[in-house]
């Protein structure tokens, strides 16, 4: 059997069996066959038109402040970073936003920002029950980092919907060298226990090529992930941000971030995977490499132009073109190009989805799509 048969068919048993061994999953990662990895893009990208058809959910984001009392070392953001100007958008300006987004067609928001005390419990429930007042068909997701488990709950009962909360890595000591000794890995998978058990549609992953991270590291992401099932997936590479003790390290590779994508799809065809921004941020081609390996959201700007310049986790972050929801029709074109339509429902994770999920499938019908003829139509 050559190398390149060996990888499709642990792709095909991926999809079956909704898992691999350890070793068969470090080869999926490290293996850089072209027709292999070709093969395991094809296949995740054919359950995720099986499950979503050529359409891509969209989700408005709002980048609601930069103020962190984390230290995260990857993050532009952190604490410690003191050329950072701060901002925090009022009430107000958070509602204007959704509101032209609104217009726009968007039927999820999702409140993002940097962990901040002045933007307490009391204030970030009060801004999701206006938002659920004023949109009352709206999808809520907050990424504002770890809350007490009755934070979380205050949230939901206010209408949010969904959170997202990355658990960064899965490797205890990984965690340690990212993260100050404040945080814990044990805590945030706590929370993301507790988001789950409250009823949110839960949203984990990672960075691909953080520092220190191995291939070791990757597959015990892959096997947490698989355990505890997510209803959304954002994977998108590390980027260097100039401020950070981390700048002077190598970004993470598109292809590994790709075949993860992939992984991931093939694992949990129903999940909602978006083609991430840091991803579209390292690669001109980067978002419609991610659709075409299996991703099925995006998720546009739309914080105030004033604000964004300043939201920098890391270096040359994309918010502007097709990363942007005032460039929706732009966003448009590009995955017409690539035989993709945007999709302006909410988008919510489909439960009886995964009723068809890991089902045997005859696969040979899947054409081999030639990405850089794809990608040279994009104007
Ligand atoms: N404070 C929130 C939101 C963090 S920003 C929280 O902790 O969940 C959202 C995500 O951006 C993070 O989870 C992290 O995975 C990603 N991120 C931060 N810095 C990054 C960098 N330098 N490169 C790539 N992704 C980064």
């Amino acid at each position: 059997m050559t190398e390149t048969d060996r990888l499709k068919g642990l792709a095909d048993r991926l999809l079956l069996e909704g898992t691999l061994p350890p070793e068969d999953l470090r080869s999926l990662l490290l293996h850089h066959d072209g027709q292999g990895a070709d093969y395991l893009h094809g296949l995740a990208r054919q359950t995720a038109r099986k499950h979503f058809g050529n359409r891509i959910f969209i989700r408005g984001l709002v980048e609601i402040g930069n103020c962190c009392h984390n230290d995260c070392l990857y993050c532009g953001i952190r604490r410690s970073n003191r050329h950072v100007e701060r901002y925090r958008l009022d009430r107000q300006t958070i509602l204007e936003c959704c509101r032209t987004g609104y217009e726009m067609g968007f039927r999820t928001f999702v409140l993002q920002g940097g962990e901040d005390p002045w933007m307490d419990d009391e204030r970030t429930a009060t801004l999701v029950s206006c938002l659920r007042q004023a949109f009352p068909d709206a999808a809520i997701t907050l990424s504002l980092g770890e809350k007490t488990v009755e934070a979380y709950r205050r949230f939901f009962e206010a209408g949010a919907n969904r959170y997202l909360l990355r658990h960064e890595t899965h490797n205890p000591a990984h965690y340690a060298l990212l993260h100050p000794a404040s945080m814990s890995l044990d805590h945030r998978l706590h929370c993301l226990e507790e988001l789950k058990r409250i009823g949110y549609q839960t949203g984990t992953g990672i960075m691909v090529g953080s520092p220190g991270q191995t291939a070791d590291h990757l597959v015990e992401d892959i096997r947490f992930i698989h355990d505890f099932r997510p209803h959304m997936i954002g994977i998108g590479p590390f980027i260097p941000h100039h401020d950070t003790p981390f700048a002077h390290e190598p970004a993470g590779s598109v292809e590994l971030t790709l075949r993860l994508i992939s992984i991931f799809r093939l694992m949990h065809p129903a999940a909602l995977i978006p083609a991430t921004t840091a991803l579209a941020s390292l690669s001109p081609d980067g978002r419609e490499r991610g659709i075409l390996a299996g991703a099925n959201v995006v998720m546009p700007n739309l914080s105030p132009l004033h604000s964004r310049a300043k939201y920098a986790l890391y270096d040359n972050k994309a918010s502007l073109g097709a990363e942007a929801a005032e460039g929706l029709a732009l966003l448009d074109r590009r995955l017409a190009a690539i035989g993709y339509r945007i999709d302006k429902g909410r988008g919510d994770y489909d439960n009886n989805r995964r009723a068809g999920c890991h089902t045997s499938e005859d696969t040979t019908g899947i054409e081999a799509h030639d990405l850089k003829t794809d990608i040279l139509c994009i104007k």
